[in-house]
């Protein structure tokens, strides 16, 4: 993974340590309290860190080697994520681009959704936003914008289900940078 998070600092990405998929290498405390295996930010005031240098990266990958990584999003990055999952959540990305969404970097996410990854124009906000399906018993049925205050998983991370987060057009697509 350290690799991968080197290579996303030569695109000047945003990104951070999230804690491993199977919480291996966690410590105590981590156990203790994240619900949220293979998501959660393993540094403090991530939101405002900015891009990391070489070291700190490098640092962060052999205090913690299984790793995921995270990007931050909204106006401290300039860059929001469609968060979509389930038939609600690509039935209504569909129902609001009419059909015409942007070519964009996009990667599969392990539980059978999509992301993708826009830029926003430099000191504009974008607070999280969900769509939620009105049918409760749909779980993880919404399309969701994240941005001020979140973060999202980036490829080739791992999600807790053992299933690896793919880039479908990633940073390196044609046209995209
Ligand atoms: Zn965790």
């Amino acid at each position: 993974m350290l690799n991968e998070a080197l290579q996303y600092l030569q695109l000047q990405f945003p990104i951070i340590p999230l804690c491993s998929h199977d919480h291996s290498c966690m410590s105590r405390i981590h156990l203790s309290t994240c619900k949220s295996p293979g998501k959660r930010p393993l540094i403090k005031n991530w939101q405002d860190a900015g891009i990391p240098s070489e070291q700190q990266v490098k640092d962060w990958f052999r205090r913690w080697p299984t790793a995921n990584i995270g990007i931050i999003l909204g106006i401290s990055s300039g860059l929001v994520a469609l968060d979509v999952d389930g038939p609600f959540g690509f039935a209504k990305l569909e129902e609001l681009a009419g059909g015409n969404l942007p070519e964009t970097w996009q990667f599969s996410t392990p539980g059978g959704g999509m992301r993708y990854l826009f830029s926003i124009p430099p000191g504009i906000g974008c607070p999280k936003f969900t769509f939620r399906d009105p049918d409760t018993s749909h779980q993880h049925s919404e399309l969701a914008i994240l941005g001020d205050g979140s973060c999202t998983v980036l490829p080739p991370s791992l999600h807790r289900n053992g299933g690896t987060y793919a880039w479908i057009k990633s940073p390196e697509w044609p046209g995209l940078q």
